[in-house]
């Protein structure tokens, strides 16, 4: 059985009249890149903090790798926070910098030179031990950061949005050099982001956060294709529901249905659709937008309601789209890409 590195149970955490965590249930397992997913203000940076122990819950318990660790001061946690700004001594070097945690745990001073060395080896700094952050790109202080996080070696690392300072290209290429780290060094890493993106591309599971609750908490490819709720199938991916008068008319059965924009076919109107297990609706195009390696369609049916479809970019080029606006499709997909949306009116 694999273990359970952190274990919170109903925990809370209010802020005068704000509540930040509104009771919270979940179990991160031992070896894990955990994603806490959620727009700005759903809590995650709170349960994050609770977590390492920089914040005191107003009720529940956390529990690191089975002990409570509810009452502990954070030095007396087995965890380490990478910060969004990184928090590096300036006046230091790298090395020393990364070394800072052994100094303060009263490691030999070779030993620390040591693991220092290995750890700037493991996010790819070799021989840039002896600059200072200051003659680092935000890329390699953010290397920096993590190797002064992992020469301690950590039971679990928290990271709060430690890419959202980087460019998107170096952030995408972080994302991978992250997940392959984490892989390496097999140590539980929580990493809070609001990209959804972001969490699909890293995590082995991802937390949905909403208002200080948890949604749902699955595989990236749990949550995309089955969300649990209304907020998830909104937040995780292209909003594309089907619901209310139109979803009855077109899937025949009352209720909310995500259907995700690239499983719909657009064909013409007068297409055949009569395919076993499928459905169709048809509509105007109301919105063409050309993104390079697909086209999206905005598509309003006749039976009330608005889909979104991707469609692949094999022959098409932006000077083609603006065509299709106004024209009458047909929309097709098969009957199991309809997830009904449990929990909505
Ligand atoms: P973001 O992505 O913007 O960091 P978040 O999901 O991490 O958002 P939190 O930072 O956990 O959200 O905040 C949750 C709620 O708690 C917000 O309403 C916030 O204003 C409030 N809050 C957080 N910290 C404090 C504090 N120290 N004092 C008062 N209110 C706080």
């Amino acid at each position: 059985m694999e273990g359970i590195a952190i274990r919170l149970r109903d925990l809370r955490k209010s802020f005068g009249e704000t509540t930040a965590v509104a009771g919270i249930d979940l179990e991160v397992r031992d070896g894990e890149f955990f994603s806490m997913l959620g727009p700005s203000g759903s809590g995650k940076t709170t349960v994050l903090r609770l977590i390492a122990g920089f914040e005191t819950p107003t009720g529940g318990r956390i529990e690191l790798a089975g002990q409570d660790v509810t009452g502990l001061a954070p030095f007396e946690r087995d965890v380490h926070t990478v910060f969004q700004d990184y928090a590096l001594f300036p006046h230091m070097t790298v090395e020393q910098n990364v070394a800072y945690p052994l100094r303060i745990g009263k490691v030999p001073k070779a030993e620390r030179l040591v693991r220092a060395r290995k750890a700037l080896a493991e996010v790819r700094l070799e021989g840039f031990g002896k600059r200072r952050p200051g003659q680092l790109s935000g890329g390699q202080r953010q290397r920096v950061a993590l190797a002064r996080a992992l020469v301690g070696r950590p039971r679990v690392l928290l990271l709060d949005e430690p890419l959202g300072a980087l460019d998107l290209k170096l952030r995408e290429q972080m994302q991978v050099e992250l997940k392959e780290l984490q892989r390496e060094v097999g140590i539980t890493f929580v990493f809070v982001t609001h990209d959804q993106e972001e969490a699909l591309t890293m995590s082995d599971r991802i937390a949905v956060f909403h208002q200080g609750r948890i949604e749902q908490v699955g595989t990236p490819a749990e949550v995309y294709e089955r969300p649990a709720s209304p907020f998830v199938a909104s937040f995780v991916g292209t909003s594309n529901l089907l619901e209310g008068e139109a979803a009855h008319r077109v899937v025949g059965t009352p209720g909310t249905y995500s259907i995700r924009p690239e499983k719909i076919r657009i064909l013409k109107e007068s297409a055949d659709a009569d395919l076993p297990e499928h459905t169709s609706a048809t509509g105007t195009v109301a919105e063409v937008v050309y993104l390079g390696d697909v086209t999206r369609f905005l598509v309003d049916l006749d039976a009330g309601g608005r889909l979104a479809a991707l469609q692949q970019n094999l022959e098409t080029s932006s000077a083609d789209v603006a065509a299709y606006r106004g024209t009458r499709v047909r929309l097709l997909w098969h009957r199991r890409h309809a997830v009904e949306v449990p929990g909505s009116r």
